[in-house]
């Protein structure tokens, strides 16, 4: 089940990453405008400053060549061509003094703005922005020092160039709220489609949270480490499944096999209570019920040796050990077994030592179940060889028979754990011997087949990687 909180789109990672593309692009964004707009704003400025300049190098030229009155009937044609609102002329004295100017009736406030003309001896030449008392329309202002020390001043006004910048701002808001936006939506989609891969993998862990083992993650092409992570997760699956099957075999090994056992001591029971009151009845049947519960308890303990094998949590005390010395006491402890059955106990091993790294008592028990059912399924007068060789760096084990025989289609099922034959019911058992040597053997990592000519034997090989002293 997921929480509110989980549930809720405001706290998905596909919102978060989508806010941190907007507020990236945002930002990136806003700052090129910036850029964009003090560089306009600035080139737009230099411009007025620049024509500024021109201008009062013509008005000087005018001056120093034909004089004040030839100044004043310029200045007064250029207001007028440029309108008296939007520029005015003047020249000042150096204590403030109007000597000739342009009409400035549009420019209230302007005189007692520019009292004098505020140029220090060293400036030649002043650019400066000032605002009217008036209205605060700004202005820029040039003010020229001539050679004979008067001042020119030329003002003009910012209206039109600040109109501009705010129509440019106006336009980079608008541009900038219409990217933000789309690029909100880019970002969504993107973050979404990154997303959908483990979207996939929440899915499956949901339907198999539900029940549905069978369920495996698609695998997208959103990249790799989503590929990685639906590889992973259907790895895990699979392991889960793995383990699943084999608790339901086990679970329905326990039904199937120990109820077995348990319905005979229950019918030995009942049938000696239904009976007369008879001591000896009794003691025979106290008798059957202690051997029925030993093989019970056995067959228990080795369902749990085979288990924990298996999964490896068994502690295995492993040393180097010579593998002739396990066949020649396993052949010494069937030799009385086998003399019984009169079957002949052959022993063939190589002069040189084959040396392995093994749990003594554990590799032994697993050559002793199959050297069990060897000397079981044999009959008598046959015969059993228990031989050892080095073959590939590998020490080879093998137990061969000439009893029964096993049918092929009995391999696939030989090592599963409660699998009898049907050519062996005759004989007793549980089904478990070869499960544990199988898991006792891969537990020491090796391996363990079996061949089988119908009618002349089977041999089981068990094969154990060298001790490698190099
Ligand atoms: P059990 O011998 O107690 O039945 P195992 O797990 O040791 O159980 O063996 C499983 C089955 O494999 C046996 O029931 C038998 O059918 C077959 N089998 C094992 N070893 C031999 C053998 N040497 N010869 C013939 N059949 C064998």
């Amino acid at each position: 089940m997921c929480s509110k909180k989980e549930a809720n789109p405001l706290h998905s990672l596909t919102f978060k990453l989508t806010l941190w593309y907007v507020g990236l692009f945002g930002a990136l964004s806003l700052a090129v405008f910036i850029l964009l707009y003090v560089t306009l704003s600035n080139n737009l400025y230099h411009r007025v400053d620049e024509n500024l300049a021109r201008e009062a190098q013509e008005f000087e030229g005018l001056y120093l060549k034909h004089g004040r009155k030839a100044l004043a009937e310029e200045f007064n044609r250029e207001a007028h061509s440029e309108g008296i609102n939007r520029i005015f002329f003047r020249l000042v004295s150096p204590d403030g003094q109007i000597l000739v100017s342009s009409n400035t009736t549009q420019w209230s406030g302007l005189h007692s703005r520019l009292k004098s003309p505020n140029l220090s001896p060293q400036d030649k030449v002043l650019f400066r922005t000032l605002a009217l008392e008036v209205n605060h329309r700004r202005f820029r202002l040039l003010q020229k020092r001539l050679t004979d020390a008067n001042v020119l001043q030329i003002g003009y006004a910012l209206q039109k160039n600040e109109a501009l910048m705010a129509k440019y701002r106006r336009v980079f808001a608008g541009t900038l709220i219409i990217m933000v936006v789309c690029g909100g939506i880019v970002g969504w989609f993107v973050a979404r489609r990154a997303m959908s891969g483990v979207e996939r993998v929440t899915r499956a862990a949901q339907s198999i949270s539900r029940g549905d083992l069978s369920m495996r993650v698609p695998l997208g092409r959103e990249g790799a480490e989503i590929r990685r992570l639906a590889l992973a997760f259907n790895e895990m699956l699979e392991k889960i499944s793995a383990l699943i099957k084999e608790l339901q075999d086990v679970t329905n090994n326990i039904a199937h096999d120990l109820r077995s056992p348990l319905t005979r001591i229950r019918g030995i029971i009942e049938t000696t209570l239904t009976g007369k009151p008879d001591l000896p009845a009794y003691r025979e049947m106290a008798s059957s019920v202690s051997e029925e519960t030993d093989r019970l308890i056995n067959m228990i303990n080795t369902m749990l040796e085979i288990a924990q094998t298996e999964a490896g949590l068994a502690k295995l005390s492993k040393s180097p050990v010579d593998a002739r010395a396990i066949i020649t006491d396993a052949s010494e402890l069937f030799e009385p077994v086998a003399q019984d059955k009169k079957i002949i106990l052959e022993v063939d091993l190589p002069a040189q030592p084959l040396e392995i790294i093994a749990d003594v008592p554990r590799l032994q028990r697993a050559v002793a179940n199959l050297l069990d059912n060897a000397i079981k399924y044999t009959p008598e007068g046959g015969k059993v060889v228990l031989s050892a060789r080095e073959r590939n760096s590998t020490a080879v084990i093998s137990v061969a028979d000439t009893g029964i025989g096993i049918l092929e289609a009995d391999f696939p099922y030989l090592f599963d754990r409660f699998y009898r034959g049907d050519k062996s019911r005759s004989q007793p058992g549980s089904g478990l011997g070869l499960s544990l040597a199988k898991a006792l053997v891969e537990a020491h990592g090796g391996r363990i087949y079996v061949s089988s000519t119908q009618g002349k034997g089977v041999t089981f090989t068990i094969s154990l990687p060298l001790h490698s002293t190099s």
